[in-house]
């Protein structure tokens, strides 16, 4: 089945076309057909499409809205400029499936999309107001594009982690404000830790009961995940993604005492307060240069600029941390994981992160964890090392492809 997958933004759609299989999930032989995005929908928009293999094909023009935007892809795709052989017409697409951020308790899992379930990630509105919009507009888009027809499937951030205890996911406030008003933690990420569980099960030969592993999310937006027998149990985004770790612009924990106080201090409105913590803060406020990691590292190297450093230094133990109450948490693991465009490429950044914590039975391999950039899979961690630890590349595209085809298909989950 060729699925198309799309993740779309207030102003921006991300797309990929996969070819998966029920047989082809076992054989791990699913093909990418194309990959794009559009930006600044609305206004003169950039579009940067590739078909797999193919030159890039850049371009600018004004797309009023996300049909819009869906639209120019799709005849793109179909038209004989992609180059595209296994999608000549849209009738070549089988399925569509969508990234949507919030499910709130609602869904658990992956969904099959029809009008209830377009009422309920509208309930969800509050709790993701920028998100849940946004993956609602393309769902429409695609609605519109093909017709009923073509089934379409939802594929949720905070579903994964739908099973934390409610010792992990309350929060200590009056209890009536959860039952009130569902304040607790969610979790977000949740396709990207599934989809590096899953790949470790298949690295390691492990059952999903026997799971029991930290997945360790750093990209723009960074999150850690305790996941026990196969199952999330704690992670640190909660409400909002803006809790836990250090990120590119967002603070992560920090004492909510600071919020009242800011307004105070700098006369500032709650949303200015908010926008400060959302945008303006993590690598980028500390350092006061940028929330590009890679950036920062080459500024610390190269002009030993105390600021980056010292973004760096709070990011490296804001990790540390995490990683220490989680292992406390399950009791110890079998394995840490690195993903993202962080964890994935940054041999230093896995150094410093791992480093001083042998007394946990953590020990790396300096030759294994420079080896591992770019987008290779593997282990780092030394053969005396009690905790493995690997870093595997996250395929968010790919978990919401298969999750698409099962739904479509009312498979069974088999991860
Ligand atoms: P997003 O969360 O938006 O998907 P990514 O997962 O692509 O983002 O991660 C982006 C982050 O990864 C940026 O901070 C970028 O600097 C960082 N990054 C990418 N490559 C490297 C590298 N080689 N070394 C250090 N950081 C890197």
């Amino acid at each position: 089945m060729n699925i198309l997958v799309l993740n779309c933004g207030s102003s921006s759609l991300k797309f990929q076309i996969i070819e998966t299989d029920l047989n082809l999930i076992d054989q791990n032989a699913d093909k990418q057909y194309a990959k794009g995005v559009i930006e600044r929908i609305g206004s003169e928009s950039l579009i940067a499409l590739q078909a797999t293999g193919k030159h890039p094909f850049k371009h600018a023009a004004p797309l009023r809205d996300h049909r819009a935007a869906l639209d120019y892809i799709l005849r793109w795709i179909v038209s004989s400029e992609s180059g595209i052989d296994a999608i000549r017409s849209l009738g070549d697409i089988h399925a569509v499936g969508h990234r949507v951020v919030h499910g709130a308790e609602k869904f658990t899992r992956s969904v099959v999309i029809d009008d209830e379930v377009i009422d309920g990630i509208e309930d969800c509105i509050d709790l993701a107001p920028l998100h849940n919009p946004a993956n609602l507009k393309g769902i429409y888009a695609a609605r519109e594009l093909f017709g009923p027809g073509i089934p379409q499937a939802a594929v949720f951030d905070t579903s994964f982690h739908s099973t934390m205890p409610e010792t992990s996911y309350l929060y200590a406030i009056p209890y009536q404000l959860y039952r009130r008003h569902k304040i607790r933690r969610y979790g977000f990420h949740g396709t990207s830790h599934r989809y590096v569980a899953y790949r470790y099960r298949q690295l390691t030969g492990k059952q999903r009961e026997e799971t029991n592993i930290l997945t360790v999310h750093l990209g723009n937006g960074c999150s850690v995940c305790a996941v026990r027998n196969g199952n999330s149990v704690d992670t640190s985004m909660g409400l909002t993604p803006l809790e836990g770790l250090v990120m590119g612009t967002r603070s992560g924990d920090l004492d909510p005492s600071i919020l009242e106080y800011l307004m105070h201090k700098e006369g500032m409105s709650i949303t200015e307060v908010d926008a400060v913590l959302n945008k303006q803060s993590g690598l980028l406020g500390l350092s006061g240069l940028t929330n590009d990691m890679r950036d920062l590292l080459d500024e610390e190297r190269e002009h030993q600029d105390r600021r980056a450093r010292l973004a760096i230094e709070v990011f490296c133990l804001r990790v540390k941390k995490y990683l220490g109450a989680y292992l406390a948490e399950l009791g110890g693991a079998d394995a840490i994981v690195f993903t993202g465009g962080i964890g994935e490429n940054s041999s230093l950044i896995r150094k410093r992160v791992t480093e001083g914590l042998e007394f946990l039975g953590i020990e790396i391999d300096e030759k294994q964890n420079n080896a591992m950039t770019g987008g290779t899979e593997g282990e780092i961690s030394s053969k005396g090392s009690r905790i493995r630890v690997f870093v595997i590349p996250t395929n968010e595209e790919l978990l919401i492809a298969r999750d698409t085809l099962r739904c479509v298909k009312n498979a069974p989950r088999r991860w």
